[in-house]
């Protein structure tokens, strides 16, 4: 099998390489975004990209999105991610081999993941090749699931907020409304109740929200009503970019706290929720433990140490909405001064 690799130059990035296996279809880019403070942790995202630019495009935006999480999730990993031009119906195993020698022709300087369309499965061939691979399911010391850390990451998150709007992390007659019903979501909602709270929720699946309804007395929403609830929190555990031109005028929130990623459509929609006086709990400072999670395999997994690091989403969480009320701009934007000052400011 032979490797042709191309170096991509890219202003603000370590290194960014393309490369290629005709023999088995293999079109990848592995992008390295800063490395300053540890090796650049990132998944491997697999689509039908239309074109090798659509494909720099996302690796180069995914693997700086890297860089910032595990900056503010206080972990040494760097920002890295890579992805494979490729039919997710077509992936086979020598596809991940040839993808496991490009990983390993790294020495180490990026660590491989899952992400969209890759499986444990296809993570086993790539470790044929390279031992820099985290997150394979049902290894030993692997991480596993990362959903119960980045559960209590975002209720450590949730209290932070609830603490900043009403001067007390206490959940009691807080009022939520929980978008996504799934492992992040039900468990949110279980910690809400048991934390005193009243909770609306939603799901594309109904049995989701009757589980809701019977267990834990939570009031059913249709799934486009979910922004029109008069409440405390709206929690987006579901999909990215629901905070958009449509949805953020009508929101009845005095804050928005959960764990999908990229919840904000656009920065001006981050911008629009800011001047409407709600405020965003930046949700890559909100969803880190998964990171976190991954980051304890690194060191040797113990899921104690996992959940109780999750819980420095609070302080992380609680100094951004305090500069951002100090500086009269938007939480969003401090997120992104406070991983830059980590990222930048090591040496
Ligand atoms: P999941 O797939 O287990 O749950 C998502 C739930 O949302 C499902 O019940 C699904 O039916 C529902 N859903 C989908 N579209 C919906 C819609 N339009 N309206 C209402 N409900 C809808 O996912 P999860 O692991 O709970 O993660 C939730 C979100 O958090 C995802 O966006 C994920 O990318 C993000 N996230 C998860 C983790 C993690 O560790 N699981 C880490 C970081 C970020």
């Amino acid at each position: 099998m032979s490797l042709k690799i191309e170096e991509i130059k890219i202003d603000g990035y370590e290194r960014v390489v393309y490369a290629q296996v005709p023999e088995v279809g293999l079109s990848a880019i592995v992008a390295i975004h800063n490395t300053n403070l540890g090796p650049a942790c990132g998944g491997i995202r697999l689509l039908p990209y239309a074109s090798k630019e659509e494909a720099l495009r996302d690796v180069l935006r995914l693997s700086k999105g890297m860089s910032y999480k595990s900056a503010l999730a206080g972990v040494c990993f760097g920002g890295g991610k890579s992805v494979i031009i490729q039919d997710p119906s077509k992936k086979d195993p020598a596809l991940f081999q040839a993808f496991g020698e490009f990983v390993a022709s790294f020495g180490g300087k990026y660590i491989a993941a899952k992400d969209m369309n890759t499986t444990s499965e296809d993570l086993l061939e790539v470790k044929k090749k390279t031992h820099h691979v985290l997150g394979i399911d049902g290894m030993e010391k692997s991480s596993g699931d990362p959903s119960p850390v980045t559960a209590r990451g975002v209720y450590r998150a949730l209290e932070a907020t609830v603490e900043f709007l009403n001067g007390s992390r206490s959940l009691s007659g807080v009022r939520v409304a929980i978008q996504g019903l799934g492992h992040v979501g039900y468990s949110l909602a279980e910690r809400v109740k048991e934390g005193g709270g009243e909770i609306w929720v939603t799901d594309v699946e109904a049995r989701r929200v009757e589980k809701a309804v019977a267990e834990l007395g939570a009031h059913p929403v249709s799934k486009d009503g979910i922004y029109d609830v008069e409440c405390d929190i709206f929690a987006p555990c579901a999909i990215g970019a629901i905070l958009n031109a449509g949805t953020v005028e009508r929101l009845r929130c005095r804050a928005v706290v959960g764990a999908a990623n990229n919840q904000l459509a656009t920065p001006e929609d981050g911008l629009r929720l800011h001047e409407r006086g709600i405020v965003y709990a930046p949700d890559y400072a909100v969803n880190s433990g998964g990171i976190i999670n991954v980051y304890q395999e690194f060191e040797g997994y113990d899921s104690a140490k996992a959940l109780d690091k999750a819980d420095h989403i609070y302080d992380t969480v609680a100094e951004i909405l305090r500069r951002a009320k100090d500086q009269g701009i938007a939480p969003f934007i401090v997120a992104d001064q406070l991983a830059e000052e980590r990222l930048y400011g090591v040496h």
